[in-house]
């Protein structure tokens, strides 16, 4: 999820781009250039061929930013945080730090992103007539983009969550039923059987056609499909169960504890397994030590009081949070550890690999409850 580079700021969002997209920017730039475009253009040149693909793909890739901008900049109006939008394989996926609140705003800002990209279908449509007579190559490369933002537009109004489609069926059930979870139920089962039509879909048209292409890049389609909607139900459920968990029931109960005046490489042998160290000195608790981030040589001839972050630099979250804001703190500070407010004495600490157990536990648990 985290991997890419950013590319730069627009409307406050912070835009990236997954790894996986330089692939699909090359395999667009080729298909155009060797397949699409030589069939119309007799006369071109393949330097000029390849200008006109990456070009073109460029703009693709532009439709793409258009199509998750128009969502995150419904959201924003809609009182959401948007932090980043990241490009992926299949189109783009904008980073919210929060679920919409109400149907009606949830309806609005899926709506923008299919809505946006029918816009600039219309709109290079309109180019292609115009520059039909006059540049045949510059007709033909918005022609190709009027197609492939219609096709955009089209696949993610499919009614199968969490596609664009899919989400505005749930504000619709959301609005008429006032029930989010069974409205969330509902459209991610439909996004299961989109995706099960198109793997059938696939599975007719190589047995038919024997169109292997078409019938393969279906069923894959399909499989994608039902298995993000399938992961967005459990994401779902998983979320609603960690909203009811208290900061109290994650806690890291058994963080080992060692003398400041320790020697790392000592402390190593004789506990070699954990993660995380709570250094004591004289006045008690002063420090927690990650293990992972210090196992180097030049760290392990250290004592403990070298090498530990004092308690109070570590980020401390009230105690009426509950466990799925600290995870979403936690997401978006990448930190893997925060010290929970108290009134007492009593320091504990929540980390990453605690609530990951926790979530590991509930989701045994509570899928099979639902
Ligand atoms: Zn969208």
């Amino acid at each position: 999820m985290e991997q890419g580079i950013n590319i730069g700021k627009l409307f406050g969002i912070q835009f990236r781009l997954h790894y996986g997209w330089f692939i699909i920017f090359g395999l667009v730039s080729v298909f155009l250039a060797t397949q699409v475009f030589p069939d119309t253009l007799d006369n071109a040149t393949n330097l000029q061929l390849w200008i006109m693909g990456i070009c073109t793909s460029l703009l693709f890739f532009a439709s793409v930013i258009v199509h998750e901008l128009a969502h995150s900049l419904v959201g924003k109006a809609n009182g959401m945080k948007v932090k980043s939008i990241t490009l992926f394989i299949f189109g783009g996926a904008a980073n919210m730090s929060e679920e919409a609140e109400t149907a009606g705003s949830e309806f609005k800002m899926a709506l923008a992103g299919p809505a946006a990209s029918l816009g600039l279908s219309g709109i290079f449509y309109v180019l292609y007539i115009n520059l039909n007579g006059q540049s045949p190559e510059l007709a033909i490369m918005n022609y190709w983009l009027a197609q492939i933002n219609l096709i955009l537009a089209v696949f993610n109004l499919i009614p199968g969550f969490p596609l664009d489609g899919g989400r505005i069926l749930r504000a619709v059930f959301w609005q008429t039923t006032k029930d989010l979870a069974k409205s969330t139920r509902i459209s991610t089962i439909a996004g299961q059987i989109f995706g099960y039509l198109f793997i059938l879909a696939g599975v007719f048209i190589l047995i038919r056609t024997q169109d292997w292409l078409s019938g393969i890049w279906l069923g894959l389609l399909g499989w994608y499909l039902s298995d993000t909607a399938r992961n967005s139900f459990r994401q779902y459920t998983l979320q609603q169960i960690l909203k009811r968990v208290t900061p109290v029931e994650v806690v890291a109960s058994d963080i080992p504890r060692a003398k400041s005046t320790q020697i790392f490489a000592d402390y190593l042998t004789q506990t070699p397994n954990g993660d995380y160290i709570l250094v004591e000195d004289e006045n008690g608790l002063a420090g927690i030590i990650n293990q992972h981030s210090l196992k180097n040589k030049d760290n392990l001839k250290s004592t403990l009081a070298e090498l530990y972050t004092p308690i109070n630099e570590i980020p401390v979250i009230p105690s009426d949070t509950n466990a799925l804001d600290i995870a979403r703190r936690m997401n978006e500070d990448k930190i893997e550890i925060v010290r929970l407010a108290s009134e007492d004495t009593r320091v504990s600490f929540i980390t990453l690999d605690s609530l990951i157990a926790y979530m590991n536990k509930a989701s045994e648990k509570g899928f099979t409850d639902a």
